[in-house]
């Protein structure tokens, strides 16, 4: 590091490589252990994703793949835009676990979120679960536990899974961003940029059958969309070697209870692609 840089700068730099050093995402002399190599996976077919700022496109994409079904059904593709930028380049990080996505997450400051959290909400359940759901962000009764979903939407969440057959254990649950953002505001885009890689890094680690992303802000996050989630929502995409769809976030579903029936035909969609059979209503 450059001793001559004034050290307010050099403080900023430092935070930066320990940052992208964290993410793997490059090999950085920073005196810090090295990550492990950087390893670019390349996909043997074009990685079919939503991943297009312009919601035009992607819609006629996703009407253009409608027809089809998961299980020996052509494939929906949709475009694939070239990474723009360092967060779109993201890598896989080779002999990654989550005790180190939670390691290097630390005591984390790196965007506004911390300074009113009271707990990080880094994600439970099962770390070799077939199905992983991915929430907005913990709200106040995660941020007091430092778990994800176990307030009233939680609670619905819970009988969701059951109702699918599973137990909450079963299954691993996480959120885009892992701090609360105040009054229970949307995350803003930077929060999610920042927080975003750790994500990545967990789906990477647990390569989940399949992703279920709960509400607009997971699955515009994954998917690199603006499209309003019902116009896409019930589909399925591939995402980094795995299944992803999108439904309703179940605090949707407290405040617009006849959106049940859909998010259930979307729940009964996942049964099917994982072998799940419903859980009989009578226990
Ligand atoms: N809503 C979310 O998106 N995540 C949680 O963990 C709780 C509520």
């Amino acid at each position: 590091m450059d001793s001559r840089l004034p050290e307010t700068s050099r403080e900023k730099l430092e935070a930066w490589l320990r940052y992208y050093d964290d993410l793997g995402l490059g090999e950085f002399f920073t005196g810090r252990r090295a990550m492990g190599k950087r390893s670019v996976k390349t996909p043997a077919v074009p990685l079919q994703t939503a991943a297009t700022a312009t919601p035009a496109a992607t819609s006629a994409a996703t009407a253009a793949a409608s027809s089809s079904t998961i299980q020996g059904a052509p494939a929906r593709i949709l475009p694939v835009v070239p990474a723009t930028s360092l967060f779109e380049a993201i890598d896989r990080v080779e002999g990654d676990t989550l005790e180190l996505v939670r390691e290097n997450l630390g005591e984390c400051t790196r965007c506004r979120l911390h300074k009113q959290r009271n707990k990080i909400v880094f994600g439970a359940g099962n770390p070799r679960a077939e199905l992983v759901f991915v929430g907005e962000g913990p709200g106040h009764d995660e941020d007091v536990q430092g778990l994800p979903f176990v307030g009233r939407a939680g609670k619905l969440l819970t009988q969701m899974i059951e109702a699918m057959g599973l137990e909450r254990e079963d299954v691993y649950i996480c959120n885009v961003v892992k701090c609360r953002p105040p009054e229970n505001r949307k995350p803003e885009d930077d929060e999610v940029a920042t927080c975003s890689p750790y994500l990545y890094r967990q789906l990477d680690v647990i390569a989940p059958k399949a992703i279920v992303c709960l509400g607009g802000v997971a699955a515009q996050t994954l998917l690199k969309t603006k499209d309003p989630i019902s116009r896409f929502r019930g589909t399925w995409f591939d995402f980094r070697n795995t299944k992803l769809l999108a439904t309703y976030h179940p605090a949707y579903l407290l405040r617009n209870p006849n959106a049940k029936g859909e998010v259930w035909k979307d729940l009964q969609k996942v049964m099917s692609f994982l072998g799940l059979k419903p859980r009989n209503p009578s226990r």
